[in-house]
């Protein structure tokens, strides 16, 4: 049945109610993930197979049929189910770890279903998690939460820009007030502190946050795991969601289809409700390129994050949103792996980003400021060219800046190396230089031959032109860059940047050859690209109403729009708590 659009005052109700009540489970701790067996891991995507676009009726809630909607062919309902749950959470990191806690505490008979395999079939020998983990387990753990709900979901409303509906801002907002609360009752470790939003002069940013640190790396997605664990919740490794089964009359859903092992199709039951936690689209090439303001981008986290959830979704009438968001900067990033590394932001030695033309554009330390934001900057478009004048722009530093430190962060080291396969960047960059990621001159003309000399995939040859299919150099002037280098270093000797205001104790002279440059590219640690989703976690179809019996949490879908909260962790536990407890509060339909 399609459930009517409660309103913000129902749900605030049923959430202190599910708060008031929620009980962690009595299950004994043990190894008792369903760990599937295949060492082979699966790559597969949720598109399996073509299907054409037909036309099908949409049901209102009075049974008469509104209009007709172009969709893909519904996958047929099956008469025999392979498995079958209440819920049937469809992604294993950060938000559907909450999910399955909060739905299972909330009564529901839980299934997890995870694409990548569980880390005992990879031979991986005292995992600190079963499995999963996607980019949760990852992160750096910082997890500011909102904690006056009015200024709180006026930010979020504003730096989304207006697309997040309000409803769905005061839904956020309200939860994550509770955040602590919740932290501390599953025995979570978190330590709070002072903070503002990143843009303090948008209305709510100087107050509606807290600061929050959770331990960073994969010690949340463990303490997690480990709840999940306790309460006996099967987890289906290796099984990627591939498809919705949707009732074609009321457009309930139904089920998921899966493919276990890359072999065993299931057809999977579910008897209240699905949510898609599959994370974003941070690594689907043609969802990013359609849709993101910059391009390319590149990540670092989780690469089984390929808009799973967007293409599943969609196919049974779900409206996207988000498309372009993201919590991205700068990053260096190299063709041979998939993701990216870290910022390159040295500590205090003399350095400069400059563009494709090597010119200054910005006071360089605001990336520090504006550390999920800062992409927006590289947006600059030469129409007369026509091209982006930021993509990429280029590191430059001097001898005695590569000495001092690895520029970038490389392998966290904790995830087996098919799942990051990246090496650890050198301490002193040399190995990096060696690998020809970063180019080398003894005065700016050499360093500028080099540059000009190497192959930056995308750049097509002499005319800074982005070309998918290039794999070609930039064509910077060297008169071009000597003159930035000169102005800036006649800034450090002033104590003054003029044109940029790059503070004072910054400006370190690049001064000491060789110099060096690396390209960097818009990127990050998140996209945000999704399901539309209502303030009860519901998808959501293009008049918004809820497809029925389908929610999504975490980064698939998240409310930020176009500006970054920077607190994802926040959202994936207030929001895997909505959608937990809506999910699990649904009347079965079988
Ligand atoms: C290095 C790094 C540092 C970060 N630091 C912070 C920080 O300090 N603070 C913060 O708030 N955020 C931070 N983030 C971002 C944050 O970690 C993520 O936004 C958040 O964890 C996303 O959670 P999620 O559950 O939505 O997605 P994920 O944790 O990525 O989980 C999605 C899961 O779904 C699985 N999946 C995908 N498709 C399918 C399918 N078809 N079927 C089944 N399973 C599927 C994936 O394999 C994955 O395990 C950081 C990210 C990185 C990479």
């Amino acid at each position: 049945m399609t459930q009517d659009k409660s309103s913000f005052k129902d749900f605030r109700v049923s959430r202190r109610n599910f708060l008031g009540t929620a009980a962690i489970g009595a299950a004994a701790i043990g190894g008792t993930a369903l760990a599937a067996s295949a060492l082979k891991p699966n790559f597969a995507s949720a598109a399996l197979g073509a299907q054409s676009a037909k036309g099908i009726a949409e049901v209102r809630g009075d049974g008469k049929v509104s209009r007709v909607v172009s969709r893909a062919a519904p996958l047929p309902v099956p008469s025999n189910w392979s498995q079958v749950a209440d819920v049937v959470i469809v992604g294993y990191g950060g938000a559907g770890a909450v999910t399955a806690i909060t739905a299972y505490d909330a009564g529901a008979n839980v299934l997890v279903l995870e694409k990548t395999p569980s880390y005992a079939s990879l031979g991986v020998t005292n995992p600190a998690i079963t499995g999963g983990g996607g980019s949760t387990s990852m992160n750096a753990g910082n997890a500011t939460y909102v904690k006056d709900p009015l200024n709180g979901a006026n930010y979020i409303y504003q730096q989304s820009w207006g697309n997040t509906p309000m409803a769905v801002c005061e839904s956020l907002a309200w939860m994550e007030v509770e955040n602590p609360a919740w932290l501390t009752q599953m025995g979570i470790k978190y330590t709070l502190s002072s903070t503002t939003g990143e843009f303090p002069t948008l209305p709510g940013g100087a107050l509606g946050f807290g600061g929050m640190s959770l331990a960073s790396g994969n010690v949340f997605f463990q303490q997690l795991d480990a709840l999940v664990q306790k309460r006996n919740i099967p987890i289906l490794f290796n099984t990627p969601a591939t498809d919705l089964f949707q009732d074609p009359t009321t457009g309930e859903i139904l089920g998921v289809q899966a493919l276990a092992n890359n072999s065993e199709v299931l057809n999977i039951q579910a008897k209240k409700a699905v949510v898609l936690t599959t994370g974003s689209i941070e690594y689907n090439e043609t969802m990013k390129s359609d849709n993101m303001r910059v391009y390319p981008a590149h990540f670092y986290g989780w690469q089984f994050c390929t808009g799973d959830s967007v293409t599943m979704a969609s196919k049974v009438g779900a409206a996207m949103w988000h498309m372009g968001a993201m919590s991205a900067r700068m990053v260096p990033w190299f063709p041979q792996y998939p993701i990216a590394f870290g910022t390159c932001a040295p500590g205090q030695h003399g350095w400069i980003y400059v563009d494709k033309n090597g010119n200054r554009y910005a006071d360089e330390t605001e990336i520090s400021t504006y550390s999920h934001n800062w992409w927006i900057k590289l947006s600059d478009f030469d129409l007369t060219v026509p091209q982006y004048t930021r993509i990429p722009s280029f590191i430059i530093f001097d001898e005695t800046c590569r000495k001092a430190a690895a520029i970038t962060s490389g392998s966290n080291g904790q995830l087996p190396v098919y799942l990051d396969p990246r090496p650890v960047w050198s301490s002193d960059n040399s190995a990096e230089i060696t690998r020809g990621w970063i180019q080398s001159g003894k005065d700016i003309p050499t360093l500028v031959a080099a540059m000009n000399s190497t192959a930056y995939v995308g750049m097509t040859p002499g005319t800074n032109n982005y070309s998918p299919a290039a794999n070609t150099a930039v064509n910077i002037n060297p008169a071009t860059l000597q003159a930035t280098l000169n102005n800036y270093n006649g800034f450090c000797t002033a104590g003054v940047d003029t044109q940029f205001g790059r503070p004072k104790s910054a400006l370190i002279p690049i001064v000491t050859p060789p110099f060096y440059a690396m390209p960097l590219w818009p990127g990050g640690p998140s996209a945000f690209g999704g399901p539309v989703r209502n303030e009860k976690g519901q998808i959501c179809d293009a008049d918004n109403n809820p497809i029925p019996r389908l929610y999504t949490a975490g980064e698939s879908g998240s409310t930020d729009g176009m500006l970054s909260l920077g607190a994802n962790n926040a959202q994936i536990i207030a929001f895997g708590r909505i959608s937990g407890s809506n999910a699990a509060s649904e009347n079965p339909w079988a």
